[in-house]
């Protein structure tokens, strides 16, 4: 006859190899590759009430960020344990265990043994959200890559094809002016030449943004205060702001510390973000300019309350020629024209949009430190 004692023995040791089990199983969960992390996490709490002394009773609950996940459609009871899921001192979340009452009998208490269980399995959720934190991290630079290398490769073709493009343009426009110096010439012929020179300029200022994308105007750079740009420069695109109802708020860091920097090129990052903005709000709305330095760097922000974009559209937004607007709205080089100064000063561009509710582009320049 067994005493009551190896029965707990044994008992325990059951337990306790369905403990490992658990762990076991999750620790094989979690290394799967191409598993979604919403999956391995279902997964992961699926298994869990099968190591609960009361596997029938018990339900499990999971929230990390903003993923919610239960075993059952109501999971819950009287008696519950719990484990927060903590990543880098962060408390992302918990994992909650919870027996309901049996049909007969009193609602069994958790053992230790098990709250101890669920803190392991929370570690091991915690590394699981670390490793997909990685994955993201890293597929998003491998995207920002692509990005840079396509925008290279552009960037190239624009500059030859500008090069090649100018020189004719030069003779056409000579030739036509060569023309409508002489005298004594046919109304009509003088019209038409005139239209010539006029679309000839113009296509030289297509030309000349698209060098300015590719690169090929080097920046003439000085010590510039920003925040002079900002306030003198959008002067006069204020009056066209306040018929169009749109309001002008500026948030100018005092004593903001100079960039080295080009000051027409960045005066023309200005222009070409805020002729967007105002674009973008024809019902009026608000622009905001602001600067402000953190860290080493300084932020020059433009933002609006404008129709904003969708994903789709911010993904395509610096390639050159890309445009949802008519073809006497815009060319599709504003903002390729931006990408293009921002680099050749060594800068960074963040961008932030939601249909509907506006859009803000950040920049980043470089503390002058000399
Ligand atoms: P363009 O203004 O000539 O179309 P840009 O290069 O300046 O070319 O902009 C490209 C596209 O990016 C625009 O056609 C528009 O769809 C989108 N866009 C740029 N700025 C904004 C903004 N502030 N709000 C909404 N959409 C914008
Ligand atoms: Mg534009």
């Amino acid at each position: 006859m067994k005493t009551d004692r190896a029965i707990d023995t044994v008992g325990a040791l059951k337990e306790r190899i369905k403990e490992l089990d658990c762990l076991y199983q999750i620790s094989d969960i979690a290394h799967q590759p191409d598993l979604e992390l919403r999956e391995i996490l279902s997964r992961v709490i699926g298994i869990i009430p099968a190591a609960m002394q009361f596997p029938e009773l018990s339900s499990v609950r999971l929230s990390i960020d903003e993923i919610n996940l239960s075993t059952r459609a109501n999971a819950g009871g009287e008696i519950s344990i719990q484990a927060d899921v903590v990543l880098n001192y962060l408390n992302r979340g918990r994992i909650e265990a919870f027996y309901s009452k049996p049909q007969q009998g009193k609602v069994p208490a958790f053992l230790p043994e098990e709250e101890r269980l669920l803190s392991s399995i929370a570690k091991q959720v915690s590394l699981v959200l670390e490793r997909a934190g990685i994955e993201e991290t890293n597929s998003r630079l491998q995207e920002q890559l692509r990005h840079a290398d396509r925008l290279a490769t552009i960037g190239q073709l624009a500059a030859g094809i500008a090069h090649e493009i100018n020189e004719p343009l030069a003779t056409i426009l000579g030739y036509a002016q060569l023309i409508a110096e002489e005298e004594e010439l046919p109304d009509q012929v003088a019209k038409d030449v005139k239209k010539i020179t006029s679309a000839t300029l113009h296509a030289r200022e297509v030309i000349k943004k698209l060098m300015l994308f590719s690169r090929q105007v080097p920046p003439n750079k000085v010590a510039l205060d920003l925040n002079k740009i900002l306030s003198e420069g959008f002067y006069f695109l204020e009056s066209r702001c306040e018929r169009q109802g749109i309001r002008v708020v500026r948030q100018l860091e005092p004593d903001l510390p100079p960039i080295t920097a080009d000051p027409s090129q960045i005066h023309q990052i200005m222009v070409n973000l805020a002729v967007n903005a105002m674009q973008a709000m024809p019902e009026g709305g608000v622009i905001t300019l602001s600067t402000r330095k953190v860290n080493d760097h300084i932020e020059m922000g433009i933002s609006d309350t404008g129709i904003g974009m969708n994903k789709e559209v911010l993904s395509k937004i610096f390639i050159p020629f890309f445009t949802t607007k008519d073809i006497d709205q815009g060319t599709g080089l504003g903002l390729s024209v931006v990408h293009g100064i921002v680099t050749s000063h060594n800068g960074r561009i963040e961008v932030q949009s939601e249909p509907g509710k506006g859009t803000s582009f950040l920049i980043f320049f470089e503390v002058d430190n000399d």
